[in-house]
């Protein structure tokens, strides 16, 4: 073992959360290292955790090539365009998703090196006194001592005890990004965000894909209007969404996976030759600790924090995916700064309640803030107001009418308290909401910028405006 390398800040994990912590207290003056386990496609040390090489960009890069495809089949028509025996080459697509992956896993490595970082490849893991022993990718291992230490390890996919991943027909989201063809049936266990994202990427690309999902309601965590209207178009689209469909079993049979799950009408049994298992995600915390660190897990691995990400050891922190809240790249972000900074003394801070929840599906869903039915639980009075992309002229002009923008504001101060919006590029319109609620904003407040004529925005506006029944496109 080499001689023990002293930094003020070392960062296990380098995903969205590690990455960002790395960075930002490198350059508050501190010096830092980074460790990370993870190899790409090629074999070869990978940065920027889940998110970069087997998630939010991967998906985003699929579900792009996926839409120019649907689109060219089901939109183009009526523009006049036609695209008569449109193929998608599957190899051309993977590979234009794995040259993005390696894009933005090298631009880590390079800021990492414009902002004197110290990369560390390997397995990390923590030992009392702030000591962390990296076991590298060539079997070595070195030692470590850090001032500050930030834990960063990200999650995993949940494995269910009779649906073992296989890679092949059983898949998580590192398998379903990387079919080498498109399959005939997909199954999907799960309508949760990386169900619905990959679902619809296969779906469009041709596939018949049904999702089961043991709950009874559909995105049980977004506003009850919205969810409904995304499973009226997800239908349209054909994807095949069964609630309370609980899988019991999974077996691979003749290059086929025979799925079986119960209902309120009895057991029924789906044949599919793909199957994307994608109930959730666990902290990957698993070694990431020695005995005697002092650092608590709960039940299900998660690492306790305050509201500071501080687990109460001294010097040790934790953020991302691996401590309690969403399981976002962007909540891990705003945590990697903000212990950053709270470690140089800076008031380092982090609002949760307007982290911003997007999903990229055709319609896209995205809100910030409460629901109807949280503020119904807690008995908060407010009122709304809602507008449809069927009244603004951007979105009939692009063919895309499908959705709508609701503000819920307080009843007595007219403070924002929720934006929730479905249909085309609302992943970026939600920003709106993000920003008046961080100003602590009202509806009037939105009702009085001016929007620009014509764009999807107006329907924010028309919608703050029908907060007080004075929506100018639409009877209030
Ligand atoms: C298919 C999919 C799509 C997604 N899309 C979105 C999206 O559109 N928007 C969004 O906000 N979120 C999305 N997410 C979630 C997002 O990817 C995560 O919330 C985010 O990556 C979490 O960041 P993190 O830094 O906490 O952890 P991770 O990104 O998981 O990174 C943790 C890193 O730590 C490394 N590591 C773990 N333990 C150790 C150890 N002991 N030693 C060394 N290294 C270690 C891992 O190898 C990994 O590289 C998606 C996830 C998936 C799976």
């Amino acid at each position: 073992m080499s001689e023990q390398q002293q930094f003020d800040v070392i960062v296990i994990g380098a995903g969205p959360a590690g990455y960002h912590a790395a960075i930002r207290a490198a350059q508050l003056g501190m010096k830092t290292a980074c460790i990370d386990a993870a190899l790409g496609k090629d074999g070869k040390p990978a940065l920027g955790g889940t998110c970069l090489r087997v998630g939010c960009i991967p998906s985003k890069a699929l579900l792009d090539s996926s839409r120019q495809f649907w689109n060219l089949q089901h939109l183009f028509g009526e523009h006049g365009i036609s695209a008569k025996d449109a193929k998608i080459d599957v190899g051309t697509m993977i590979g234009r998703k794995d040259k993005i992956v390696k894009q933005f896993t090298g631009g880590i490595a390079m800021l990492f090196k414009a902002n004197k970082v110290t990369p560390y490849y390997g397995f990390g893991t923590l030992h009392p006194g702030n000591i962390v022993k990296v076991k590298q990718h060539d079997g070595s291992e070195i030692e470590l001592k850090g001032t500050n230490v930030i834990l960063a390890a990200g999650s995993d996919s949940i494995e269910l005890p009779f649906a073992k991943f296989d890679n092949e027909y059983i898949v998580d989201n590192v398998g379903a990004l990387d079919f080498t063809a498109v399959p005939k049936h997909l199954g999907v266990i799960g309508a949760g965000v990386i169900g619905l994202e990959l679902g619809s990427v296969w779906k469009r690309l041709g596939s018949e894909v049904t999702i089961l999902e043991a709950l009874p309601d559909f995105l049980a965590a977004a506003d009850a209007e919205v969810a409904k209207t995304a499973a009226k178009e997800f239908k349209k689209q054909g994807l095949d969404i069964r609630l309370g469909a609980k899988v019991s079993k999974c077996e691979v049979k003749k290059k086929e996976v025979h799925v079986t799950y119960t209902d309120s009408e009895g057991e029924k049994t789906i044949v599919v030759d793909k199957l994307l298992v994608s109930v959730g995600r666990r902290a990957a915390s698993k070694g990431l600790l020695a005995d005697g660190t002092g650092v608590k897990l709960d039940q299900r691995g998660v690492i306790e924090v305050d509201e500071h990400c501080h687990t109460g050891v001294d010097g040790v922190w934790a953020v991302g995916d691996c401590v309690r809240g969403p399981m976002l790249a962007h909540k891990g972000f705003e945590e990697g700064i903000a212990v950053a900074e709270l470690i140089a003394g800076l008031p380092g801070h982090v609002n949760y309640g307007t982290i911003p929840w997007v999903i990229y599906t055709e319609p896209e869903i995205a809100w910030v803030g409460k629901t109807e039915q949280e503020l119904k639980a807690d008995g908060t009075p407010y009122k709304t107001g809602s507008f449809p992309f069927a009244a603004i002229g951007r979105a009939v002009a692009m063919g895309e009418p499908a959705g709508f923008v609701k503000v819920i504001a307080h009843a007595e101060t007219d403070r924002v308290l929720g934006l929730h919006l479905v249909g085309v590029g609302v992943s970026e319109l939600v920003h709106e909401g993000v920003l008046t609620m961080e100003f602590s904003g009202s509806a009037d407040d939105l009702a009085r910028i001016c929007h620009a004529h014509p764009t999807l925005s107006e329907a924010i506006h028309d919608a703050a405006m029908a907060v007080d029944k004075r929506a100018i496109h639409k009877a209030n």
